[in-house]
C-alpha cells in the first residue's frame, strides 16, 4: 500500500470587472464627486533633488534624495533605514493599490495614531473628517495611541515639507504622516492614510493602459524618479496584483496636471481619446473602499481533496476525485463567509517534487459568485504514479502546499 497523498495548489484572485457585472462589492453612499485639477500630494515639492537609482535585480528602482530622506514614488518619505532595507530585499511589493506584504496590514485594522497639538483646529476638524470617512465605510479603526510600540504620528509639517507619509502599510514602530500646515483637507489626509494603510497609486495598475495615455517623455521635470511614478508594476519589475476596474473616482489617482510642462499642455496621462482628466480628493470612493475591504477583511479559504485510490499497489497508484473549496470570515474555519467580490480561483493538485507524478489538473479557473457560496465543488482530478522499486513511496507525502496570494485571502486546511 502506498501513501501518496496528492496536494493542491490553490490560487485565489478577485475578479476584475465584477463592478459592472450587477454585485457591487459593499454597500457604500452615492457618490457625486467633484473632479478637480488637484496636484498630487508631494514631499517637499519645491526642492529638487538629486535623482539616486539603485539595482534591484534586474530592475531599478529610482528616488529622490531629500528633505533628510529618500523620496519614493511621489510622496513617500524613506529614512535610511527603510532605504537601506529596499536596497538589500529581495522583492518590493508594489502592487496597483495596496502592499501584498502581510506583515504590512495593520492587524485588525487597527491603527494607532497620535496627532501633532499644533494643528488648527479647522486642520483637527479635517483630520478628524478623514476618520470618519474610513470609519464609516471600511474595516479600519483608528484608536489614539496609548502606548502601542507601532503607530502613526500625524505631524503638522513647516512650510514645503508637503505631504508624505513615510511608509506603505504598517511600518514597525513609529511612522509619519506629514501635513503642511494650510496645504491640505480632509481628501489629502485620506490619500496620506491610505498610503500609511498599504495604498499605492491608482495609475500603477498593468491594466491602466486600456483606460488612460501614459506619456513618459511629458514627464516634467523629466527626471527618472518622476518617470518611476508613472510606470506600472510590472515596468518596474515586481509582481503583483489588482481588484476591479481602473478607478478615476480613487482617491489614490493622480490628475493629467501634475507635473505638466509649465505654459504646455503636455500631460503626462489622458484620456485614451487624449484629453486631460481631473481627480477627487473629497472622500474615498466606492473602488477604494473595496479594496480597503479587499486588503483589511480577509475570506479564509478550506480546499478539499477528495479522492479515492482505485488501484494502488507497490508500483502503481491511480487516484481520482474532486476538489471542493468552502469560505470563512474567520480563521478557525467555523464561520461561512459571504463573498463581497466574484471570485476566481485558479487551482492544480501537485505533488511534491522529489515524487514522479501525473499532474491531474492544471491551471483551472472557478469563477465563485459573490454572496454565501457554500460548499463548492471546482473540479475533478485524476492521477498516476509509478515508483522506482528503489524510492520510498513515504517520501511523497505532503500536504502542505496551499498558497493564496492575495492580501486578505488565505488558504486553510
Ligand atoms: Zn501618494
Amino acid at each position: 500500500m502506498k501513501n501518496n497523498f496528492p496536494a493542491l495548489l490553490l490560487l485565489v484572485a478577485a475578479m476584475a470587472s465584477c463592478r459592472k457585472d450587477g454585485n457591487p462589492p459593499v454597500s457604500t453612499p452615492s457618490q457625486t464627486f467633484t473632479l478637480q485639477q488637484h496636484p498630487a500630494e508631494k514631499a517637499y515639492p519645491g526642492i529638487q533633488g538629486r535623482v539616486i537609482g539603485i539595482q534591484h535585480g534586474s530592475d531599478s528602482i529610482f528616488v529622490e534624495k531629500k528633505g533628510g530622506g529618500y523620496v519614493w514614488m511621489g510622496d513617500i518619505l524613506l529614512d535610511e533605514q527603510h532605504f537601506n532595507a529596499m536596497k538589500k530585499s529581495g522583492t518590493i511589493t508594489t502592487d496597483r493599490t495596496f502592499t501584498e506584504d502581510y506583515t504590512r496590514l495593520w492587524p485588525s485594522g487597527q491603527v494607532f495614531y497620535a496627532l501633532d497639538p499644533n494643528f488648527t483646529a479647522t486642520e483637527q476638524g479635517f483630520i478628524n473628517d478623514a476618520i470618519a470617512d474610513y470609519q464609516n465605510n471600511t474595516p479600519i479603526r483608528f484608536t489614539a495611541r496609548t502606548n502601542q510600540s507601532n503607530y502613526i504620528y500625524i505631524q503638522r509639517g513647516a512650510t514645503g515639507t508637503g505631504l508624505y507619509s513615510t511608509s506603505i502599510g504598517m511600518a514597525g514602530g513609529q511612522q509619519i504622516i506629514n501635513l503642511e500646515g494650510g496645504m491640505f483637507g480632509p481628501g489629502e489626509i485620506e490619500h496620506e492614510m491610505g498610503h500609511a494603510i498599504g495604498f499605492y497609486h491608482e495609475q500603477c495598475r498593468t491594466d491602466r493602459d486600456v483606460w488612460i495615455n501614459v506619456n513618459y517623455n511629458y514627464i516634467y521635470p523629466n527626471t527618472q524618479s518622476n518617470i518611476y511614478q508613472y510606470q506600472t508594476y510590472d515596468e518596474i519589475g515586481s509582481s503583483g496584483w489588482q481588484i476591479d476596474q481602473f478607478d478615476f473616482n480613487s482617491i489614490m489617482l493622480y490628475s493629467s496636471y501634475d507635473l505638466v510642462q509649465p505654459g504646455t499642455n503636455n500631460y503626462p496621462m489622458t484620456l485614451t481619446n487624449g484629453q486631460p482628466f481631473n481627480s477627487q480628493r473629497n472622500a474615498l470612493s466606492a473602488g477604494d473602499i473595496a479594496t480597503v475591504f479587499y486588503m483589511y477583511q480577509p475570506v479564509y479559504v478550506r480546499a478539499t481533496l477528495n479522492y479515492t485510490d482505485d488501484e494502488n499497489d507497490q508500483t502503481y497508484q491511480h487516484s481520482e476525485g474532486t476538489v471542493s473549496v468552502n469560505f470563512y470570515s474567520d480563521a478557525a474555519g467555523t464561520v461561512p463567509a459571504t463573498l463581497t467580490y466574484p471570485l476566481e480561483l485558479n487551482y492544480a493538485v501537485v505533488t511534491t517534487s522529489d515524487c514522479s507524478g501525473t499532474m491531474g489538473v492544471e491551471n483551472t479557473f472557478t469563477i465563485i459568485p459573490a454572496g454565501n457560496p457554500g460548499t463548492v465543488t471546482i473540479g475533478n482530478f485524476s492521477m498516476t504514479y509509478t515508483y522506482d522499486s528503489q524510492m520510498d513511496p513515504l517520501t511523497c507525502y505532503s500536504q502542505t502546499t496551499g498558497v493564496a496570494p492575495g492580501v486578505g485571502y488565505w488558504q486553510i486546511y
